[in-house]
């Protein structure tokens, strides 16, 4: 199965999605409009606080894997429930000594994830003017772009 999953993810009321560092495990948003942009594709992410990079699934925080697992789940449910509910029909039909019965399965749950409302600075690239928030403490002396990774 090499079906591809593709889900908006919503971020906080001005748009903002949470993502998690690899490597030093901070927070950090993105704008959901400009990471999904499809005029603008990246593969790597940089991390704003420590600056390293990775690919930007490593990014993914674990509400987000959560939610394309649930999504990945259902769809397979849905695939299973369409083809045995057809094979349920056509052995039942030609009045066949086998007859089948099959309970669909139920979907799980999915949650919709909405961010939380926290207190962060949105900076903007001077290089590639696309957004992002970070946790604004003393003791960062260096903010970094997360898509290109010049320093701010
Ligand atoms: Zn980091
Ligand atoms: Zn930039």
């Amino acid at each position: 199965m090499d079906e591809i999953f593709r889900f908006t993810i919503q971020g906080d009321n001005e748009g903002y999605v949470t993502f998690e560092c690899p490597f030093c495990g901070s927070e950090f948003k993105l704008q959901a409009g400009e990471y999904q942009d499809s005029e603008r594709p990246f593969d790597d992410l940089f991390c704003p606080y420590c600056g390293l990079t990775k690919n930007k699934n490593s990014f993914l925080s674990s509400d987000i894997i959560e939610k394309a697992q649930a999504l990945a789940q259902n769809y397979i449910i849905e695939k299973l429930n369409k083809a045995f509910g057809k094979m349920q029909r056509s052995i039942n039909q030609n009045n066949s000594v086998i007859k089948m019965r099959y309970k669909p399965l139920k979907k799980i749950n999915v949650k919709e994830l909405k961010d939380k409302d926290t207190s962060e600075c949105i900076f903007e690239c001077d290089c590639c003017q696309r957004h992002f928030k970070v946790l604004y403490y003393a003791g960062v002396s260096k903010i970094f772009c997360s898509y290109c990774g010049v320093d701010i």
